[in-house]
């Protein structure tokens, strides 16, 4: 909690000061609360919402006021829920903010979303995609047609990724247009349509209009409804390659919402490219993580998911140190993704049930999102307790043990072998000199690996790169 002398301080000022605040910390929103004493600051940071300040009633309205003020709403109204934008420059500090503002019983609340875009630029190689996972993903964006789908919650880092994607196709002999609600970045070289549906213009509507603007590449911001995927899915059996974000949880279940909503299992056997789907976890603080012995529990999950015998794994501090926030430090994204094959393709287009598809899907070169957490877990980027935090572990496990337990084998030798790296101990996130020298080790193994495949390899320190 930060403590300021309102009695001192003018209300402008404050409000710079919390708004900057939050930009330096790398806050993704500040939520400003009506409670019975005054208004409660929060912030977000790496997703977990934190006290900032109370500002005592005294203040509350002025303070509401200026935030409307400087986000172009009507200060008049408060009885409507309104939205708003803060762009430009705050104490030398570039921000770029959407604002909205909602009345509720103890008054307007008022939630500002930090737009940041920095990892969308420092491209797709930055993602955090591991080895396996980055090449499917070049492979589905190098092709001209099919459609490509990113999938999550809210709040997983979807735009992020697509944005990425964009940026690494977005060439000067190629017309992508996008339709978007709200456009979150302005892309140079990208002709951007916002929706609007109180004039009409809705996704759909949008789409059959920017068919017409002989496009190579389309992205739609989200699929909602199935006139949408309808539309989505036509176009990318027509010559162009669609890029979209759809709201599930992975590729399993993408697939089965799209024939919820009415799409054809033909059209989506013919279109579908890929599936990318992600979550967030807490990047661990290398300047103070912990060794620990692992738990009877972890070693079941890691026995089973990864097929290795794992007794010492990296942990956040609570304590924390300077450098973070109770052991952690920004995020990382953890994925899976579905190179769709013809085994795939083919079952997508008959009529087969869930169990048999899911079988098909897993059967394949796919590392489940479990897997792929769990891997993080032991290259020292985040802890068991986030992955356990994000994916339903027991679920997964009991779920079909046979096919999981058979592709963790699989997955292991792909990964590890010939290096021998699969140890009881995970290498050392810290860097000591001991650590360097595995580490370079590790690396001129893993380059030799590469020069024999003539595969190109994603340096670990950039797989490292906060979401
Ligand atoms: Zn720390």
């Amino acid at each position: 909690m930060i403590e300021y002398d309102f009695s001192k301080i003018p209300i402008v000022d404050l409000v710079d000061d919390i708004l900057v605040y939050g930009v330096k910390n790398r806050a993704s929103d500040i939520h400003f609360d009506p409670v019975e004493n005054g208004l409660k600051i929060r912030m977000r940071i790496d997703g977990e919402l934190r006290n900032h300040a109370l500002v005592p009633s005294l203040y509350h309205k002025n303070l509401a006021t200026r935030i409307k003020l400087i986000s172009g709403m009507n200060i008049t109204e408060n009885r409507l829920p309104q939205d708003g934008a803060i762009k430009g420059k705050i104490k030398d500090v570039d921000v770029d903010m959407r604002v909205s503002c909602l009345p509720t019983n103890e008054g307007e609340k008022i939630v500002i979303r930090i737009l940041d875009y920095s990892m969308s630029l420092k491209g797709i190689d930055s993602l955090g995609f591991s080895k396996v996972n980055f090449e499917k993903l070049k492979k589905m964006i190098s092709v001209p047609n099919g459609i490509v789908l990113v999938t999550g919650a809210t709040g997983t880092g979807k735009s992020t990724t697509t944005y990425s994607i964009l940026q690494a196709l977005n060439k000067e002999n190629t017309n992508i247009i996008s339709v978007e609600d709200p456009i979150e970045m302005n892309i140079e070289g990208v002709n951007q349509v916002q929706v609007n549906s109180e004039i009409g213009m809705t996704f759909a509507s949008a789409l059959r209009a920017i068919l017409r603007q002989d496009p190579n590449i389309i992205l739609i911001g989200e699929i909602r409804d199935s006139e949408t995927a309808q539309i989505a899915i036509r176009a990318s059996i027509t010559g162009h390659l669609v890029l979209s974000t759809i709201h599930t949880n992975n590729s399993l279940t993408t697939i089965e919402r799209l024939i919820d909503m009415g799409v054809e299992r033909y059209l989506l056997s013919t279109s579908l490219t890929g599936i990318i789907s992600q979550r967030l976890a807490r990047k661990i603080c290398k300047k103070c993580c912990i060794k620990k012995e692992t738990t009877e529990y972890e070693k079941k999950v890691f026995k089973k998911t990864l097929g290795k015998d794992i007794s010492e794994i990296y942990t956040a501090n609570p304590a924390g140190c300077q450098e973070c926030n109770g052991g952690y430090k920004g995020r990382i994204a953890i994925q899976e993704v579905l190179l769709i094959n013809d085994e795939v393709r083919e079952a997508i287009n008959s009529d087969i049930d869930r169990e048999e598809l899911k079988r098909l899907v897993y059967k394949t070169d796919v590392i489940t999102m479990l897997q792929d957490g769990l891997e993080k877990v032991l290259e020292g980027l985040t802890t068991f307790d986030e992955i356990y935090k994000i994916i339903d572990i027991d679920d997964e496990m009991d779920d079909e043990d046979g096919i999981y337990l058979a592709k963790a084998i699989a997955y292991h030798q792909f990964e590890n072998e010939p290096t021998a790296k699969a140890s009881s101990t995970p290498p050392p996130p810290q860097e000591n000199k001991d650590t360097k020298q595995n580490e370079e080790k590790n690396n001129n193994t893993q380059l030799e690996e590469a020069k024999i495949e003539n595969e190109e390899i994603i340096p670990s320190e950039e797989k490292e790169e906060i979401i």
